[in-house]
């Protein structure tokens, strides 16, 4: 799989020396409720998570919501969880003022399909029946009834994605005698995309704004763990033999993989 992915999605931040607190004053719906007036103080893009897994605070930016979350571990006092946010204020600040600005489907907004910005045409009718959409000359038009088709544009992308993935997969898969089992698109937070023992591939339903070098090293990458399950350097070998340009995927993944988050968003 795309590992990596998590450091690219996610900045995250945890304390240096970091002492349990007891459960004296512990975090519980009701502690958060009654303190979440010092939490929003901190950032109101803050959002309170407990985890029975986490041993440890974190810190998370999630890109795709504009949030930061703040996780804890079971039974952490609360203070303890206000303090921490309080010393990272500036942290908080910083990573969401470094998100790119959300580009949401709107009529006229310009928007990355499958490699190529299109120009994205919303017509408003009541009277028609449902939502059309077609993709002509880099225009996206939408004739919809809906008030908001965002949704249904997603669910639009979503398919184109996951055809455009599938040909790319099974084409490449030909070249190295490999099945490919089912090819899944998913809202994906950690990883652009997986590979499944059984020949099952999953991406990111987001890799639709990408170009299509990154599109392709992408499917490139799941492809080659079907021979290797590592990242071994065999398997990179392969990578790159099935890429079109394995270099300027991963390196733009790594540089601009945030900006993919942005589209559709609110
Ligand atoms: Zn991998």
């Amino acid at each position: 799989m795309l590992d990596r992915l998590w450091q690219i999605l996610y900045n995250e931040i945890t304390p240096k020396n970091f002492i349990p607190a007891g459960n004296f004053d512990a975090v519980t719906q009701t502690t958060i409720h009654h303190h979440q007036d010092r939490f929003k103080s901190i950032s109101t893009r803050l959002k309170l998570r407990v985890s029975k897994r986490a041993r440890r605070m974190t810190l998370r930016l999630d890109p795709e919501t504009r949030a930061v979350h703040l996780i804890l571990p079971p039974r952490m006092n609360i203070n303890t969880a206000v303090d921490f946010a309080t010393q990272n204020r500036a942290w908080i600040r910083e990573k969401l003022s470094e998100l790119p600005k959300p580009v949401p489907f709107t009529d006229g907004a310009i928007i990355p399909f499958i490699g190529r910005d299109h120009y994205l045409e919303i017509i408003s009718d009541d009277a028609r029946r449902g939502t059309d959409i077609t993709v002509k000359n880099r225009i996206i038009t939408v004739d919809t009834s809906l008030d908001n088709p965002s949704m249904r544009i997603e669910r639009y992308m979503r398919d184109r994605i996951r055809d455009e993935l599938d040909a790319l997969a099974r084409d490449k898969a030909t070249l190295i005698r490999r099945r490919v089992g089912d090819v899944r698109v998913r809202d994906t937070k950690s990883r652009w995309g997986s590979c499944a023992e059984d020949g099952n591939l999953s991406f990111c339903w987001r890799l639709v704004f990408a170009p299509r070098e990154v599109i392709d090293y992408v499917v490139a990458h799941e492809v080659a763990h079907l021979v290797h399950f590592d990242h071994s350097a065999t398997f990179w070998r392969l990578c790159d033999r099935l890429s079109d340009d394995m270099n300027y995927g991963r390196d733009w993944l790594k540089e601009h993989g945030q900006t993919l988050m942005s589209y559709g968003t609110v």
